[in-house]
Formats: C-alpha cells, sequence, structure tokens
C-alpha cells in the first residue's frame, strides 16, 4: 500500500521557509562566491542556460567546433552545445561509473575540441587530473558540469572552481534552488568579464517567464514537503509509468530551444534567505547518507557510487550498481511505484534517445550504456524513513540474488 500522505520526493532537496519570502537584499551571487571562494558568480536562468553562456563565450574566442561531453549525461547539455552552433561529441564512461574513460577521452580529443565537459554527477566528485591533461594536451578549454554537485569538495576545493568555467543548477530537485537557475564561475577575471559580456548581449529579461518561475516557486514552497509530494510529484510520476513514459517520468523529455533570461530579483533575494539553511542540509543528508551506503554496501551484488578519500561529495540521492539489467529492472518493477524514493536518474546515455541519435550517429559508448541499464537512485532526502529505507535494501538483496 502505497502511503500518498508521505511520499518522498526523489532528490533531497532544501525546503523554503515562509520567511524565504520577506524582503532582504538579493544577495544570492554574494553568498554563493564567498561559499566556494571566488571573487565573484554570475546567475543565469537555468544550468543549461549558464552552459549556452558558457560555450558562446569559449566560441568567441576559438575556432574550434566540438565539445566532448560524458555519454552518460543530462540531455540538456546535448543540446546546448547544440543551441550554441557547435558539434557534440560523446566519450564512453569507464566502466561501472559515469566518469569519462580515459582511452575513449584521448581517442575523440582533436584540435577541433574547444572544450571538455566532465559531469559530478549525483553530488560525486569527478576525478579530473587526468581529464584536464587530456583536454590540455589538444588545447581545449575544461568546462566542469556540477549542476548536481554544489557544495562538494576535491582536496578542499569546491568543484565547478577546478576547471576554465564551472556551472551549478539551483533547478527544482538540485539542492538548494530557485525553482530555475544556474550559476557560472571561473577562476580567470578575464575570462569572468568574457562571461558578462556574453550574458549582457544575449540574455534579455522577460517578464512573463520571470512570473511564471515565481508561481512555481511559491508552488514548490507548498507543496516540496512530506504531504505534498504524492501530489506534486507521485500522481504524475505514476501516471507515466503505467503508460510506459519513462523518459517522460524522470523529465529526459528535453527539447530546443533552450531559453535564455534574466532572473530577477526577487527570487534571488529567495535563493540568499534559503542559502543561510544550505550548510546544515550538506551536513545532515551527508550523515543520512553515510548510515544509509554503509547498509546497501552490506548486500552482495549491489554497488553503491562513492567518492575517493581526497574528495567529500554532496548527497542529494544514491547512484545503486545492479548486478544486471534484469536485476535492476526487477527491483524496479517492484520498488518505483512504491513511494518510497527509488526510481532512476537518465534513462538512456545520451547516443540512445531516439531525439538525440541524429547528433551521435556512429556513436559507441557501450560502457554508458551498461551503466543506464544496471542504474537506479535511492533519495536521500531526510524525510525519506529508516523503515522504508530496509524495505528497498530487501528488495535489492532479493533482486541482486537472483541476478
Ligand atoms: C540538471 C542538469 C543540468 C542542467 O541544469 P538545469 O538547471 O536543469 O538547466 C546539466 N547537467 C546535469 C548533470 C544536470 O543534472
Amino acid at each position: 500500500m502505497i502511503d500518498r500522505l508521505r511520499e518522498p520526493p526523489p532528490t533531497a532537496g532544501l525546503a523554503l521557509s515562509w520567511r524565504d519570502f520577506l524582503p532582504g537584499p538579493p544577495s544570492l551571487e554574494r553568498k554563493i562566491a564567498d561559499f566556494i571562494g571566488v571573487p565573484e558568480v554570475q546567475i543565469e536562468c537555468s544550468g543549461t542556460a549558464a552552459l549556452v553562456v558558457a560555450l558562446l563565450t569559449l566560441k568567441n574566442m576559438s575556432r574550434r567546433r566540438s565539445v566532448v561531453i560524458s555519454a552518460y549525461t543530462c540531455p540538456w547539455v546535448a543540446l546546448a552545445v547544440v543551441q550554441c552552433g557547435l558539434t557534440p561529441v560523446v566519450c564512453d564512461s569507464r566502466k561501472n561509473h559515469f566518469e569519462l574513460c580515459l582511452e575513449s577521452l584521448a581517442a575523440v580529443c582533436t584540435n577541433d575540441t574547444l572544450a571538455v565537459i566532465p559531469t559530478h554527477l549525483a553530488g560525486r566528485v569527478a576525478q579530473l587530473d587526468a581529464v584536464t591533461s587530456i583536454a590540455r594536451s589538444v588545447g581545449a578549454y575544461l568546462v566542469e558540469d556540477a549542476a548536481q554537485s554544489f557544495g562538494a569538495l576535491h582536496a578542499a576545493h569546491p568543484v565547478g572552481t577546478l576547471g576554465d568555467i564551472g556551472f551549478y543548477s539551483l533547478g527544482v530537485g538540485k539542492g538548494l534552488t530557485i525553482y530555475a537557475g544556474g550559476v557560472l564561475v571561473a577562476r580567470d577575471e578575464k575570462m569572468r568579464e568574457s562571461l558578462r559580456r556574453t550574458s549582457a548581449q544575449f540574455v534579455r529579461a522577460s517578464f512573463a517567464r520571470e512570473v511564471k518561475r515565481i508561481v512555481e516557486l511559491v508552488g514548490y514552497y507548498l507543496l516540496y514537503r512530506p504531504f505534498g509530494m504524492g501530489l506534486a510529484f507521485g500522481i504524475p510520476l505514476r501516471r507515466h509509468l503505467t503508460k510506459g513514459r519513462l523518459i517522460e517520468a524522470v523529465g529526459d523529455d528535453c527539447a530546443l530551444p533552450v531559453t535564455l533570461h534574466r532572473v530577477g530579483t526577487w527570487r534571488r533575494t529567495v535563493g540568499a534567505h534559503a542559502f543561510t539553511r544550505f550548510p546544515d542540509y550538506v551536513l545532515s543528508t551527508r550523515m543520512q547518507a553515510e548510515g544509509r551506503i554503509a547498509r546497501l554496501g552490506t548486500i552482495p551484488g549491489v554497488t553503491v557510487i562513492t567518492d575517493t578519500p581526497e574528495n567529500q561529495g554532496v548527497w542529494p540521492f544514491l547512484l545503486v550498481l545492479m548486478p544486471s539489467q534484469k536485476s535492476r529492472d526487477a527491483a524496479l518493477a517492484s520498488l518505483w511505484r512504491q513511494g518510497l524514493g527509488v526510481g532512476r536518474l537518465f534513462i538512456h546515455a545520451l547516443a540512445d534517445y531516439q531525439y538525440l541519435a541524429g547528433y551521435f550517429a556512429g556513436a559507441h559508448t557501450p560502457n554508458a550504456t551498461d551503466f543506464a541499464e544496471r542504474l537506479l537512485i535511492v533519495t536521500n532526502t531526510v524525510w525519506l524513513r529508516e523503515k522504508d529505507f530496509i524495505k528497498t535494501c530487501a528488495v535489492l538483496a532479493e533482486q541482486a540474488s537472483n541476478a
């Protein structure tokens, strides 16, 4: 029986308080910049929009026209590249992981490679040293996709500040949120100046779009709580699953164009207020994740993707690899509809989406395809009750042993 009144959200987001809507300075940029230790950051209307601004900036600095992206990542990344008039090239993942495979990376990088975009997926910290040296060796820029990993650290340095440009998403479901937003980061002042210029050139205010986002943000405030998610998330999810629409179920149904508009001061104020709770949110979700990873780690055949010791990621949800596609599908058949916070991340490797296939003809990314076929995710919201998590563990153990 589904407890429809207490359905956990699929990722741990930072809930809003009514006090966040009170007046205050729109100091979101200042707070984020201080938090990650850079002089300033730039706010755009989504993570994808931030990536578009980044790529248009780099395009203007070079004649190179291809961009290397992870074979298993958010489909918006591929569309952002296309929108900029650049050519997306997928690099396969290494086995049993989302990180770039170094041999594959060396093979797809050429003297036309404008940028390489590794992803810090699911709050995890991707290893960038070898990736950076391969990108550098062909003269490409490194753009870090830290959309899901704001707050994560590599050897005490915030991810997003390690490459030439980095971006975070402030979208719904990604931790700190203003319903839709993105943050652009660059260490180099000249690069920051170029990013500002690109934004001034291409991004306009849109009253209608901003009003829509404000309404959505208020909706998020009202429904992002244990007693609202059944309505806002569970009912549409189960409708999609019943009809077999997996891509719609996880919100992978992306389409051009990527819209660009200014983020208003009111939403920045809401974000600045909410930000004061962000460090606590990171700590409590980290503590919960540690306990739950330990438990999942005792199940034979089940792998949880974690960080190496020098890295400290953030924990919106857990990446769980099952031993086979069959066991993953069997586990989801009994868990996905149950309101236990278990589901899938991106349904396919990029080249396997029908609507992207035209951009990746001839791409061969078997590791990414295998990863997509064996992956499931478990929410790390602090509203997920221990007894529900234990139910999930029992199903995973049973299916993994059948594999
Ligand atoms: C969500 C996401 C994006 C895009 O961010 P939006 O704010 O949704 O536009 C890019 N990359 C990854 C890995 C993401 O998860």
